[in-house]
């Protein structure tokens, strides 16, 4: 009656546990989730053949002490072990899927997502703002003669002013916007929800930042500013290329006008 009541309460535990993994196959590969459910099941027949030994077999004090149940253990044994070598296998695999992945995503210098994820992910804040009806501010920023810090300090000091000033911007925007690393010291950024008031003013927050900001770097201390070209649109009326050149022309604008600036284009 003892190994009858555990064994129930096991097939009960295991059946449990093939319903989760079922249900969330979404999240577990799909190799994974089908090797521990044979696993599980495997382990559920033996737990019904152990009742069905409890009750119609012979009188036993100790299961794997009977008959040829033994054997059987071994075989299972064997069967776990060789499956978890595989899942253990399987899961690193899918880890160095995911890390391959977020490397082909991001900028390997600032971390931030490259032209080809920004692109991306911009498509679908796009297509929640279009079924929201809602505005989008999208900026592009670019560092004032960025070129001339290169010469007066090197490159590789140019390289970290980059990180900072990635990490500058991100810090001042939500984790729900969008920030890229167009290329060479260009960034792009999307926020959700915006009317053209708030985008000067967000923008302009962030170019006094980076103004006001000293770049401590190898014990030198480095201003550098920057300008932002930008344009506040309504998805449902406007495509993100157009947009784009809209930003584009913007910058273009800000450069002219001294650089430093924000200019966020009406429509
Ligand atoms: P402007 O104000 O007109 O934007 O002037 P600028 O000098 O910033 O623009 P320009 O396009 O003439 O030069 C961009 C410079 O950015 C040239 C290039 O050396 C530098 N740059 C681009 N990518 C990197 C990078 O990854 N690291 C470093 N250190 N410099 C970079
Ligand atoms: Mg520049
Ligand atoms: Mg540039």
């Amino acid at each position: 009656m003892r190994i009858v009541i555990f064994s129930l309460y096991t097939i009960y535990s295991m059946y449990k546990m093939i319903k989760a993994i079922v249900y969330q196959k979404k999240e577990i590969t799909k190799h994974i989730s089908n090797l521990i459910c044979t696993l599980l099941t495997l382990s559920l027949c033996f737990e019904v053949y152990k009742i069905f030994v409890a009750l119609f077999g012979p009188k036993l004090d100790k299961f794997f002490e009977a008959n040829n149940n033994e054997g059987i253990r071994q075989i299972l044994l064997q069967l776990t072990l060789f499956m978890l070598i595989m899942g253990i296998f399987l899961i690193s695999n899918k880890i160095y899927e995911n890390e391959l992945e977020v490397r082909s995503m991001t900028d390997s210098l600032t971390g931030l997502f490259n032209r080809n994820a920004f692109d991306q992910l911009a498509k679908m804040k796009i297509s929640k703002a279009e079924r929201n009806n809602m505005k989008l501010g999208l900026a592009i920023c670019d560092i004032d003669h960025f070129k001339r810090v290169n010469d007066s300090y090197g490159h590789s000091i140019g390289d970290k002013i980059l990180v900072e000033f990635s990490n500058l911007i991100k810090n001042n925007l939500r984790i729900e916007d969008l920030l890229g690393r167009y290329g060479g010291e260009e960034f792009t950024i999307l926020i959700l929800e915006m009317e053209e008031s708030n985008m000067i003013l967000k923008l302009e927050e962030i170019r006094k930042e980076i103004e006001k900001n000293i770049f401590l770097i190898n014990s030198k201390n480095i201003n550098i500013n920057a300008s932002f070209g930008g344009i506040v649109f309504n998805p449902n009326d406007m495509d993100i290329k157009k947009a784009f050149n809209i930003a584009d022309n913007a910058l273009y604008k800000a450069k002219e006008l001294g650089r430093n600036k924000v200019i966020v284009q009406s429509i």
